[in-house]
Parts: structure tokens; sequence; C-alpha cells
């Protein structure tokens, strides 16, 4: 049975030098967290890093970075301007990078002026009257785009979603095969308080799994973001056929997709962390910071 199947390791040649030079020589510079998986992915801390020595290999190799973002429906107005401006002092700076605004009102996405090196393409697409089949048709626009365009511009791909805003460097020490997210509400839980899908008629159903991973952000290869893509589409698709969906929809795909093709790296909870929480000790800075939720007057259904 599939749920049963265990996770694979992460093959080698995927693994970056610099990756593995942190994991030997500077695990001991943040002695108050894990900075590395159980499979030998490095979990990025601020302080286990040289974010220039990142930079030079990522120029050195022209890796170039496309953004995918949705703004469907009122998600536009109320947060896509924040979660750009932002991007353009935070996101991948000194790489070529494409943003792919992904909405239902192209006519109302925001200009802006964009840094060298920087574009940005406006694609129409549906609007639906449940924001949950906004979130899941997302993987099913991602891997067609990455197909039909991405892949021959980029290199690599983060998807994210817009209720966000960047506060701090999210650079090229993030780039990796296939990369995710520590969510910001579970990376110190107990792994009895993951929220994974237990409903075992659908495909995202998992007894047990590695970390809970957020959805807001996931990136890698545009081959892996692909597979991830697709994988997840068709679980949802599946699940439409078993009558059910998955308890948090796409989040529940990507965490069994990431149980079974774990990922080369992990981003900690600083590259997308909620000020509602507090000062943690160990949060330095936040590099990506939640907008605050406004369910009741942004979502089409609630
Ligand atoms: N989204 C959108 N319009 C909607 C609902 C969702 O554009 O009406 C997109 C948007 O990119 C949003 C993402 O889908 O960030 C995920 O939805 P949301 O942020 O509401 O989910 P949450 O992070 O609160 O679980
Ligand atoms: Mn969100």
């Amino acid at each position: 049975m599939s749920f049963l199947a265990e996770p694979t390791v992460i093959d080698s040649e995927k693994r970056d030098q610099l990756d593995a030079d942190i994991t030997l020589h500077h695990l001991r510079s943040r002695t108050d967290v894990q900075t590395h998986t159980s499979w030998g992915a490095p979990i990025m801390w601020d302080g286990m890093f040289q974010a220039d020595l990142y930079d030079l290999k990522h120029k050195t190799d022209k890796s170039s970075v496309a953004l995918t973002v949705f703004a469907v429906g009122r998600y536009l107005d109320a947060y896509l301007g924040a979660f750009l401006n932002s991007a353009e002092q935070h996101f991948m700076v000194g790489l070529p990078v494409k943003y792919y605004i992904f909405t239902d009102l192209p006519e109302k996405v925001p200009s802006l002026q964009l840094g060298p090196q920087r574009s940005l393409e406006v694609i129409r697409v549906q609007g639906h009257s449940r924001w949950q089949d906004i979130s899941m048709t997302r993987m099913k626009t991602i891997a067609d785009t990455i197909e039909s365009d991405i892949r021959h511009h980029s290199t690599h791909v983060f998807c994210m979603d817009v209720d966000q805003v960047f506060a701090w460097r999210f650079g090229s020490e993030a780039l990796s095969d296939s990369v995710a997210l520590l969510h910001a509400y579970y990376y110190n839980s107990p792994k009895e308080m993951f929220t994974y899908d237990r409903n075992p008629k659908s495909s995202a159903f998992m007894v047990t799994g590695d970390f809970y991973y957020h959805a807001a952000v996931f990136g890698g290869s545009c081959t892996s973001v692909k597979a991830i893509a697709e994988a997840c589409y068709r679980g949802s698709l599946q699940d439409k056929d078993s009558g059910v969906e998955a308890l948090w929809h796409d989040e529940s795909h990507l965490n069994k997709y990431f149980w079974l093709h774990r990922p080369s790296k992990v981003l900690s909870p600083e590259y997308c962390w909620d000020p509602v929480i507090g000062q943690r000790q160990e949060i330095h800075v936040t590099r990506i910071r939640w907008a605050p939720k406004q369910y009741q007057a942004l979502r089409p259904n609630v």
C-alpha cells in the first residue's frame, strides 16, 4: 500500500558542495537548533552559511529564478503590491528573476519599477467559487507553466502564497534541487501534533513524517518543482474521484510528497514567520512575514 512506502534519500549528485561544506564545518555555528536532517539535507538558519559564497556560486553557475504567485479575486488588491515591492528588495537580489503572476484580473496588477535582470509576466487564470479550488488548481497551473515557459528561462522556481511580505534577505542560499519550508507553528512541536491528513481514503493520508512543511513556500529545480506540482494535483484529482478532500488541501498533498521524496534542502521558519507568534530566541531574522489573515473579507467562501 502506497502510504506505507518508505521515503527516499536524496542522491548525492543533487547535493550542493556548499551545502555539504556547511554540514561539515559550520554546524557548530548554531547549536540551539537542528541544522541538518537525518537524510543529510541542510536546514538553513541565519548564521550557519556565508551568503556571499552562495551568491558567487550561483552567479558563476548562471542560476536564474522564477517566482510564481497567485493573486485571484480580492487577494490581488489586498496583497500583491506589497508582496512584489518587498520581493524586489529581498528576493534573490543579484540573480535574474522572473515573476509569474497568475490572476483573473490581469488589468489590476500594479505597475512596478523592476530592477535590472528582473522581469514580470502576467498570466490569466480562472477564478473559482471556492478558495480550496483556487488553492489546489495552482498546482496544475504551475506544472503546465514550468513545462511551457519557465524551464526555457529559469534554472530554479519558487512557488509562494501572496499573503506575505519579504523583510530580509531571501537569497541564493535557499536554492537547491528541492526545497521545503518548516511551518512556523510546528517546527518545534512533537510529531503527534503535525496536522497531516489522517483520512485513509485520501491520497494525502500519512501516519508519520519528518516535519510539517508549509505550502506557502516551496521550490527547487524546474524538473523537481514540476514533479512536486504534478503529484499534488494528481493527488487532489484522485481525492475528488474518491469523494474526499485532504485536510489542508494542497499542503496535505505537499507533505505527503516530501515524505516520499525528501527535500534536498529545508528552510527554517525564518523564511516564513508569523509575527503573531511573537519573539523566539532562535529566530534571529524574519525573511518573510505572514500578512494578517482576512479570510472573512477576502475569500470567496469561508
Ligand atoms: N488565493 C487567491 N485568492 C483566493 C484564495 C487564495 O489568490 O481567493 C491564493 C493566494 O496566493 C493565497 C493562496 O492561494 O496566498 C493560499 O490561500 P491562503 O493564503 O488564503 O491560505 P492560507 O495560507 O491562509 O492557508
Ligand atoms: Mn497564505
